[in-house]
This record gives C-alpha cells, structure tokens and sequence, in this order.
C-alpha cells in the first residue's frame, strides 16, 4: 500500500475549512489512488470545533482517509507535511489600520513559515487561502530559507474560474469551451483577469466578445468584486467556491494541467512580465512533472500592461509595508 500524503490544512474550523476537509479525504485533492493524513492546525480557542469535524469526517468512513491529527502547534502540524494549505487568517476588521493587519498575519504566517521550514517533507507544496494571500505567502516563504521559494504558492484560481465562468456566460458557451483564461497580479480588487489570450473553442475571446466596454467596465470589476457580491447575497463570505478553488489548485500542481490549456498561480516573480523578482504575484501557468511553469511569451497589449501593472505596484507596496515592519 501507499504512504499516505499529509497534508494540513490551517483555520479547520473555519467555513473554508469545512468545505475543504470533507473533498480532500474523499480523494479529490490528489487522485483516487492517493490515501491521505489530514493534520488539522487551529488556534486553541478553535480546536474543540475542529475535533467536531474530525469526527464527522470519522463519519464519512473515507476509505482514502488514513487517519486525523488535531493541535494547535505548528511544528507538530507542519512535521512530514507534504501539501500545506493555510487557510485561518486574521481578517481585516471594521476600522483596523492595514499595518495592523499585516502585522496580525505576520504573527501567524512567520511561525508558519518557520515550522514548514523546520519540518516539512522534501516534496513540500504551500497553498496560502489566508488573506491577504500573495503577502501572507511571501511571509511564509521568506521564514522558510530552507525550501525552494516556488513552493510557495498563493491562491488566484478562485478568481480564475469566476473569469471563466463570466466569460462563458457572456458568449453563452460552456464553460468547458473556455481555455487560457489569465488572472495577473494581487488577489484583491486590483487583479486583471485577462481575456486577450484566452480562447472560446478554440477562437480568441477577446474577437469574440469584441465589445472592450464590457471587458472594462462590466468583465474585469464583476470578477474583482465578485466576493463582495456573495456577501452580499448569502450574508457569508464564499466559502465552498474558495475550497473547491483550492482542491483545482493543488490538484493541478501534483497531476499537471490539461494540454492546450493553463491556469493562473500567484507564485514567485522570477521576472518575466517586468514582474519584479520574488514578488508572489498571479501569472499564467502550467503545470509539469510536479512544478509550475510561467507561460512565457504573450504579447501583452496596453490595455493589460497599465491593468498589471497596477496591481503589481500594490503588490510592490505591500512588500514595503512587511519590509517595514520587519516580517520578512
Ligand atoms: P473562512 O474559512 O471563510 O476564510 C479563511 C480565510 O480565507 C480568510 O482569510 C479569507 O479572507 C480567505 N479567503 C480567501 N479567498 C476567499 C474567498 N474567495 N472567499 C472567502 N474567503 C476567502 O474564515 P472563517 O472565519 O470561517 O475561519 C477562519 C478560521 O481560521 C477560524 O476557525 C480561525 O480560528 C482560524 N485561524 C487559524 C489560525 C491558525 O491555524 N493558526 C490563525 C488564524 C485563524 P477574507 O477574510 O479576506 O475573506
């Protein structure tokens, strides 16, 4: 029989994490051959909830679920940890100043960083879910000397699969027709979903949309806002869209993406794009053998250099901001 693969999941008791724990046992984060040890992190006022959902996982009798750990220790959660998904964050809250918040999560992301740095398996992929996701993860990554930096990886395919599915409803195709969908930048409001490479069987999307009004004013801000909007109608953030965004992730990471297509990871700059090295920031990608690849040589017209461009410089700013305050 195989090994099982360990992974832990941070914030388990959270909405996200609920989504989350149930798929992955059930073998849809690595494949239908791959048991798995699920290592749940929570922070202690947390752990009791947590334990409810490790007996309901208990419940479901996964035959892929070798077994559950429960603490709220980082060294022992992260210890042979394989695949890291690091979900609890500290969410901004009404009138919190955006320097407290990044210190708040540099507090949870730096002994994270440094745990994985101490104990992680050889092999070890990081998905940071934790807003703000692309910061929290260059947190991560820069207390985790040790491990290759591209294992650390910050989650834009939520953002990815609300482009495709925009796009899809625009032009009345399935969404299955939708491939080489881009999402540039920061995870937040200033990400570009760019449509300018992506194809709708087989056509040029952008041809086939011909309508820029509707790229600008109506595309690009419906994605960017579309969390806002769920609060909005569900008086809860999204939860189960987040989750399955992040099984797509790391599925794809392990099992390679699709030929002919690509998806979109926010992952460290190594400069293509005029992007600036090291900054953890959403490119176009493929995965190969177990490793993400940038997609290299798209044209990119002015409309998305200005759009990437900004959203690189908010990323360029928020590395400043942790620089400052002495997190990375
Ligand atoms: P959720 O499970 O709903 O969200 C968790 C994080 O994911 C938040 O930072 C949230 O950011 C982020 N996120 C990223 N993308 C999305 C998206 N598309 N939709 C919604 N959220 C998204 O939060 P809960 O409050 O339910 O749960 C958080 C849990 O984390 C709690 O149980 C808490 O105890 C735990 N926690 C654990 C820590 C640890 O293990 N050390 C540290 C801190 C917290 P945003 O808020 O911006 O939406």
């Amino acid at each position: 029989a195989q090994a099982p693969v360990k992974v832990t999941v941070t914030g388990a008791a959270g909405q996200i994490g609920y989504a989350l724990l149930f798929r992955i046992a059930s073998g849809q984060l690595l494949g239908p051959d791959k048991p798995v040890r699920l290592s749940l992190l929570e922070i202690p006022q947390a752990v009791r909830a947590a334990e409810g959902t490790a007996m309901e996982l208990d419940d479901c009798a996964f035959p892929l679920l070798a077994g559950i750990d429960i603490t709220d220790d980082p060294r022992l959660a992260f210890d042979g940890v394989n695949v890291a998904l690091l979900v609890g964050a500290r969410p901004r809250t009404k009138g919190m100043e955006r320097g407290d918040l990044l210190e708040a999560n540099g507090g949870i992301f730096g002994p994270q960083g440094e745990a994985i740095n101490a104990g992680a398996a050889d092999d070890v992929r990081v998905l940071v879910v934790g807003n703000p996701a692309n910061t929290n993860a260059l947190i991560a990554q820069s207390h985790a000397p040790d491990v290759p930096a591209e294992r650390f990886t910050a989650m834009t395919r939520l953002d990815h699969n609300r482009a495709i599915s925009q796009l899809a409803n625009k032009l009345k195709a399935p969404v299955s027709s939708v491939k080489k969908m881009t999402i540039w930048g920061n995870h937040s409001a200033t990400q570009y979903p760019d449509i300018f490479h992506a194809e709708v069987d087989g056509t040029n999307a952008a041809a086939a949309v011909d309508d820029e009004a509707w790229v600008r004013d109506q595309f690009i801000p419906t994605v960017a806002k579309r969390g806002a909007a769920i609060i909005e109608a569900r008086g809860a953030s999204s939860a189960a869209s987040a989750a399955n965004a992040a099984i797509d992730h790391v599925h794809d990471w392990v099992n390679g993406t699709p030929a002919g297509d690509w998806t979109s990871v926010a992952l460290p700059s190594d400069g293509s794009y005029g992007v600036p090295e090291g900054l953890i920031s959403s490119f176009p990608v493929v995965s190969q053998d177990g490793r993400w690849e940038i997609v290299q040589g798209l044209e990119i017209n002015q409309f998305s250099r200005e759009r990437i461009d900004a959203s690189v410089a908010e990323l360029v700013e928020e590395r400043e901001a942790v620089r400052k305050l002495g997190l990375i």
